[in-house]
């Protein structure tokens, strides 16, 4: 049976980039950092940039596409994302090739995986998360997160390795010196989710298959990779999933590729 990898190249509020792969081929999910990083985070995790066969995007945040392009000429591999967010791509940078387009709560193929992207509560243009999943290892994805809802919960639910958000601290976001209006965009049902939030969504969708979790986009100013990992460590004990291989992902560098 073939093992999935995940290699957070890195993930924060300043830029996310996952790669989903096995020994031959790879998904780049996001391309939030320009192409000369993203190429030098690849040959740091010691990952071929010819692995990478196409490129999967959540929402046209900045965080998420500022290097989409230049990656998807470089890579010469295609670029999917779901109608709206494709139209927003565009709009936002006319050199921007043609998309593969899908919809979300539709599975399609790309190489070897199965990629099913759901839809997501986020302030974005018809956001989405993903399970990708090859043979019967499964890897789900759900990065920036108002609420977690149920079509979350329950596509995230047997993943292998999960990698979900857990933004903030909510005593840090409060005592922080971002304005108000901000602070309530980020705790409203289409910000972002807290260590808290995280905790309770990993409650609902561990299961015995669960054996990665992966916090992402910390928060660099309003939470710590040391409380986000302690909060999720809680509720692991909490299940009795002490077992489970936790990790927090950076903002610089690269985390060592976990595979189920
Ligand atoms: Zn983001
Ligand atoms: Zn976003």
């Amino acid at each position: 049976m073939s093992s999935v990898g995940v290699t957070v190249l890195g993930s924060g509020s300043k830029g996310n980039a996952i790669v989903v792969h096995n020994a031959q081929e790879g998904l780049l999910i996001d391309a939030g950092m320009s192409f000369r990083e993203i190429r030098r985070r690849l040959a740091v995790a010691g990952l071929a940039e010819s692995l990478i066969k196409g490129i999967l995007v959540t929402h046209e945040h900045s965080d998420h596409v500022s290097g989409l392009r230049v990656c998807a000429d470089h890579f010469q591999v295609p670029v999917y994302a779901s109608r709206l967010c494709a139209d927003r791509l565009r709009h936002q940078d006319d050199k921007m090739c043609p998309a593969i387009l899908f919809t979300p709560g539709g599975s399609f193929p790309v190489c070897g995986f199965t990629v099913l992207p759901f839809a997501v509560q986020h302030d974005a243009v018809e956001p989405v998360g993903y399970v990708i999943s090859m043979g019967s290892r499964k890897v789900g994805i759900a990065l920036d997160l108002g609420r977690p809802g149920q079509m979350t919960e329950f596509q995230l639910r047997s993943c292998d390795t999960l990698a979900i958000e857990s933004n903030h601290d909510l005593n840090m976001l409060a005592a922080s010196k971002r304005p108000w209006h901000l602070k309530q965009r980020i705790l409203g049902p289409q910000g972002h989710l807290s260590n808290q939030q995280s905790q309770e969504l990993l409650g609902k969708t561990l299961s015995s298959n669960t054996r990665n979790v992966i916090l992402v986009h910390i928060s660099q100013e309003c939470n710590t990779a040391e409380l986000a990992e302690n909060s999720a460590r809680r509720k692991l004990q909490e299940l009795g999933r002490s077992d489970v291989h936790l990790q927090a992902a950076k903002q610089e560098q690269p985390l060592p590729t976990v595979w189920a």
